[in-house]
């Protein structure tokens, strides 16, 4: 087996829980390597510190996937699989308990690179590192001893894949299974087709949020704004929502939003808007539109620590425009899902904006992703969605 050397002094975070290591930490490598036999990695006077695949290519060079000697093997993979499956069925979210959740969630599952997603009977495997992509036939076996029979679908991520050097993967791994299913979340249906759309094919990390925000919904009306297949719509419509409108600025999306509204029964009081979401509220704005209830879910502005101000200005805007947007006593969802913005970042980010709208505002809930995307303490980067339920006071 291999041993990644470290330089003195690179171990420190290793030890203090986190379990990367950077190409630019690395002394040394020994022995011969290949993508998919995991290295030993050693301090600079070779004392074990864990064991991960190893990737000479990207800057993030190593993940551990164990701190213990013991071989990552069919077993191993079988084992942390069925952990997370243990702590999703302890510590249900809102996607839990319908059949539609995040079952590993790469680095707080013990699987640094490896994302499984169950959609009723079906599983979608998304590899985000060469060693995990290389393991595949591990983590299927361990799949198929929790759930035997179940169908397999593999979408890797373009990005990871182009930084990692391997080609991503789209289609079934083993015998096909449905094109698409209709899985329930609460009180709605949601259409989710495999290898379409984005992510493994839903935003199961809001599942949580959508549950806490529909209670706001009854009278109201709503602002979906970057609804893209329109899940906050659909369970604030569904919760009793006088009426909804809903703005992406994708094509695709709207048409996904409309067939779900049109799943759930309560297409006829939404209104869709093909837009960018920035001009549309600062339009709304000066026409003296105002509603109840705002949702702002944009996709990530940064996705580098470097470009963080930047990301800030887009937050601050976005959440001036919504504050701005609702009517009295009215209440604004906002979501960054960025790691690189954290909780505290994003409350002051938020402050600033209710500052200039000249609002007081109360903070209803800190909210964060669903508990089937677990977070590490050990790994700030595990904890990516964080968000506010604001009202105006
Ligand atoms: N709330 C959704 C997920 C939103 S993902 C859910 O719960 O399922 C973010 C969406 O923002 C995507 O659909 C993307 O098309 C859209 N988007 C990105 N930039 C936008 C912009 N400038 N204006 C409007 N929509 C935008």
């Amino acid at each position: 087996m291999a041993r990644l050397v470290l330089k003195r002094g690179a171990d420190r975070r290793i030890r203090a829980g986190h379990p990367w290591v950077y190409r630019g930490e690395v002394a040394d490598l020994a022995g011969p390597w290949s993508s998919e036999t995991p290295v030993d990695v050693v301090d600079a006077v070779g004392r074990f510190l864990g064991r991960g695949f190893y990737n000479p290519r990207p800057s993030l060079a190593c993940r551990l996937l164990t701190r213990v000697d013991e071989p990552v093997d069919a077993g191993f993979f079988a084992r942390r699989l069925r952990v997370a499956l243990e702590y999703r069925a302890r510590v249900p979210s809102a996607a839990t308990g319908s059949a539609a959740f995040r079952l590993c969630w790469s680095e707080a599952d013990g699987l640094p690179g490896l994302v499984v997603d169950r959609y009723g009977p079906v599983l979608v495997v998304q590899c985000l590192t060469l060693g995990m992509a290389r393991a595949m036939p591990s983590i299927c076996g361990g799949l198929a001893a929790l759930f035997p029979g179940d169908p397999v679908y593999r979408v890797d991520d373009p990005t990871a894949c182009r930084i990692e050097g391997f080609e991503p993967t789209r289609g079934w791994v083993t015998p096909a299974g449905p094109e698409r299913v209709v899985i329930a979340e609460g009180g709605c249906r949601f259409t989710v087709t495999f290898g379409a759309g984005h992510k493994t094919g839903f935003y199961l990390d809001q599942a949580d949020n959508r549950a806490l925000v529909a209670a706001h919904a009854p009278g109201r009306r709503v602002l979906d704004a970057f609804c893209y297949g329109g899940a906050f719509a659909c369970q604030t419509l569904a919760a009793g929502a006088e009426r909804a409108l809903l703005i992406d600025s994708s094509p695709e999306a709207l048409a996904l939003a409309r067939q779900n509204l049109e799943l759930n029964g309560v297409a006829d009081r939404a209104e869709l808007s093909e837009d960018n979401a920035f001009d549309a509220l600062r339009r709304l704005e000066s026409a003296g539109e105002r509603f109840g209830l705002v949702v702002l879910d944009p996709p990530p502005f940064t996705r580098t620590k470097g470009a963080v101000d930047a990301a800030r200005r887009g937050y601050k805007e976005v959440n001036l425009r919504g504050l701005k947007l609702l009517s009295p006593g009215g209440v604004l969802a906002t979501f960054s899902c960025s790691h690189h913005v954290t909780p505290a970042m994003f409350e002051e980010i938020c402050r600033d904006a209710a500052g200039d709208a000249g609002m007081t505002v109360r903070v209803l809930a800190t909210l964060a992703q669903s508990r089937d995307h677990p977070v590490l303490l050990g790994v700030p980067e595990s904890r990516y969605l964080t968000g506010l339920l604001l009202e105006a006071a």
